[in-house]
């Protein structure tokens, strides 16, 4: 098994001063690190029935499409508004300066569902609870939210608490 965290580099002051990115694009370009992060996600799942991948835009389509295909389910998209081209529910929530939202297609969850919610990173937590009160609208059941990377300084889990939490790399 590779050393994951070798393949995830930190950006100083990106995408603005005084934040430090955690890019996972060599991780992605490695054909083994690609392979054994993909199987790492999935074994965090440990062969639960799920109907549902859910993806967050833009790095959590990375992994969620894979995840599906592995798990025998279906891949959804999260997205920014105006993204998405049919009927949608919107969720907006709280950044650290200001408000953002996130859509889901209306017919992308069927009622009783079972969703896996996946994204690259949890930081605050604010992307990943906006997402999980997407699909519960729709009256999908989450099963798991599974992270590439969790920051737990920021506490992001503490807004997920009623959910099951995995990380593959906790900083
Ligand atoms: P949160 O809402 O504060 O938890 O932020 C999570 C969202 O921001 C995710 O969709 C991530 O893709 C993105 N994000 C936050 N920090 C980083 C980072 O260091 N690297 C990559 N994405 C990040």
């Amino acid at each position: 098994m590779l050393n994951l965290e070798n393949y995830i580099r930190d950006i100083p002051d990106f995408p603005k001063h005084g934040v430090v990115f955690k890019d996972i694009t060599p991780l992605l370009a490695n054909k083994e690190a690609l392979v054994s992060c993909t199987t790492a996600l999935l074994n965090l799942t440990e062969n639960q029935k799920i109907d549902k991948v859910v993806g967050i835009e833009s790095r959590g389509f990375f992994f969620a499409t894979s995840l599906a295909q592995h798990l025998n389910a279906g891949f959804v998209p999260i997205r920014k508004p105006g993204k998405l081209p049919f009927e949608t529910l919107k969720q907006p929530y709280t950044l650290e300066y200001g408000m953002d939202a996130l859509e889901i297609h209306e017919d992308a969850i069927s009622k009783g569902d079972k969703v896996l919610l996946h994204d690259d990173v949890l930081a605050t937590g604010g992307t990943a609870s906006a997402a999980c009160k997407l699909i519960e609208k729709l009256g999908g059941e989450i099963v798991q939210c599974n992270f590439l990377i969790e920051l737990e300084f920021l506490k992001g889990a503490s807004k997920l608490r009623k959910y099951d939490v995995r990380s593959l790399l906790t900083y």
